[in-house]
């Protein structure tokens, strides 16, 4: 059985806040608005896992009205979805990721981010794919620099063994 996900967030930029992206706080002057941690490329992974075993979307299992989630590290928000994951006896094949930002230059940062992900996931590195693009300046919608989106797309295969 073969089974693939999409996901897709968005948060807003602000001051004073961290930025985290894939579980890699990244030193920039802002950072994202959230209930959690606000990382948004892990959110988008986790939709594409959920949306890979049917299982609805993130802010159904982890909504942002509950004080349990408030300020969480995503990655553990990931991790609980890795858990459903293994529980369909499905493993990931392969993750792609794009990163959507102007700012901050993301080059430096990607394969960092892909090594979180990978030992998060217990992937190999060559299994996950990190890529930044910019908006070219355009922003969303208003201006530049006011947020940073992601895409996620999950490919997922039988776990073998039962
Ligand atoms: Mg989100």
């Amino acid at each position: 059985m073969e089974r693939i996900g999409i996901g897709y967030d968005l948060h807003r930029l602000t001051e004073g806040r961290k930025l985290v992206l894939g579980g890699l706080e990244i030193p920039f002057k802002k950072g994202l608005v959230g209930h959690s941690d606000a990382d948004v490329l892990t959110h988008a992974i986790c939709d594409a896992l959920l949306g890979a075993i049917g299982k609805g979307d993130i802010g159904e299992h982890f909504p942002d009205t509950d004080d349990e989630y408030k300020g969480i590290s995503s990655m553990i928000l990931l991790d609980k979805v890795k858990n459903l994951v293994d529980g369909q006896n499905l493993k990931i094949a392969n993750l792609d990721t794009i990163i959507i930002a102007d700012e901050p230059n993301l080059k430096p940062f990607k394969a960092k981010i892909k090594l979180s992900l990978a030992q998060a996931l217990n992937l190999a590195e060559e299994q996950v794919s990190v890529k930044a693009k910019t908006t070219e300046g355009l922003g969303f919608g208003s201006g530049n620099q006011e947020a940073i989106a992601a895409h996620a797309v999950v490919l997922l295969i039988n776990n073998g063994g039962i």
